[in-house]
């Protein structure tokens, strides 16, 4: 057995996450969700004196604007759509008889104006050039939501729904990327206070297909996105726990996000993988939170 399922197979045993049947679909139990309240504190405490607008999206985004975000170009593979029962009675008779047959039901199921937010941003920008001009100093945003991709597997580190919390700052070219930095920087030192050994790279996105593998290059080369690593589930393949990711102006073109002098704003993320940061912290300390080291409890739980 690799280290992946056995790792998920004690988390399951320990009851931290509850199968569900579907590799990447877990349930979480009050322990494991305790630790990312705990952790999600410790973030609010970091970065609570910058001030930004805090703002919840269900997970779902407004399809119009799934589709302008150009998701579907990128990561067709990873996108997942909520669609319904829209017929009338004779359909749902031929629906029930289908489900009897064990046929194929889904096939009449048509797509509604809801897709599955597949990064925790991607409400935020259409939301923001809503309100018109950014003020003075650009914005600054405090973000957090499910999110999914379609990628099962039975990587625990890799599931098909989890959270994400982010930050989003909107500015000038030298506001988003200092802001890159500062959280670079305090990642680092966030993770070292609750005992994990991290490692910043640079790092790509999974662009689906050849024409993708340009778009990755090119992310690489002007250092774009870079990723927070740490051990989890195996030492070799170290988990992206946090990523911190400089769009330039792409973003701002795409949404008309402008500055308070009508030029094109440049815009910066950066996401904590919350289920991932718990998961770290497991595969770390022991599956027994009563037994992790007294430092890291005083840091998570004061
Ligand atoms: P990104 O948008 O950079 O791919 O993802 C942002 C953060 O979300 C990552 O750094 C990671 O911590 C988390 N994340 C990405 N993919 C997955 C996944 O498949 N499962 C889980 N649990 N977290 C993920
Ligand atoms: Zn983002």
């Amino acid at each position: 057995m690799d280290m992946q399922t056995s790792f998920l197979d004690r988390l399951f045993e320990k009851g931290l996450l509850i199968d569900t049947g579907v590799d990447g679909l877990y349930g979480r139990s009050g322990q494991f969700e305790d630790v990312i309240t705990a952790f999600e504190r410790l973030i609010d405490r970091t970065g609570g004196i910058d001030g930004a607008e805090a703002i919840r999206f269900p997970p779902g985004i407004n399809r119009a604007h799934f589709e302008k975000s150009g998701y579907m170009k990128s990561f067709p593979q990873l996108a997942g759509t909520v669609h319904s029962f829209c017929g009338c009675e004779l359909d749902h008779i031929n629906l029930l008889k289908c489900m009897d047959e064990g046929d194929d039901w889904t096939k009449e199921q048509k797509a509604t104006d809801i897709v599955l937010t597949p990064a925790a941003c991607y409400p935020l920008y259409p939301t923001i050039a809503k309100r018109g001009n950014l003020p003075k100093d650009g914005g600054l945003y405090d973000i957090q939501s499910y999110c999914f991709r379609h990628e099962p597997s039975k990587d625990p580190a890799r599931q098909q729904l989890f959270r994400m919390r982010e930050y989003v700052r909107m500015g000038t070219e030298k506001d988003v990327t200092d802001f890159r930095q500062t959280w670079m920087d305090r990642g680092v030192k966030m993770m070292e206070t609750v005992g994990l050994d991290v490692e910043i790279d640079v790092a790509n996105d999974p662009f689906f297909g050849r024409a993708g593998k340009m778009l990755a290059n090119n992310q690489r080369d002007q250092n774009l996105k870079f990723e927070l690593l740490i051990p989890v589930t195996s030492a070799a393949n170290k988990t992206a726990c946090m990523s911190f990711n400089y769009h330039q102006d792409a973003f701002g073109t795409k949404w008309g996000l402008n500055l308070d002098n009508g030029q094109v704003a440049h815009t910066a993320c950066v996401g904590f993988g919350l289920e991932r940061i718990a998961l770290a912290l497991f595969a770390k300390h022991g599956l027994d939170v009563q037994e992790w080291p007294a430092t890291v409890r005083e840091t998570l739980w004061g």
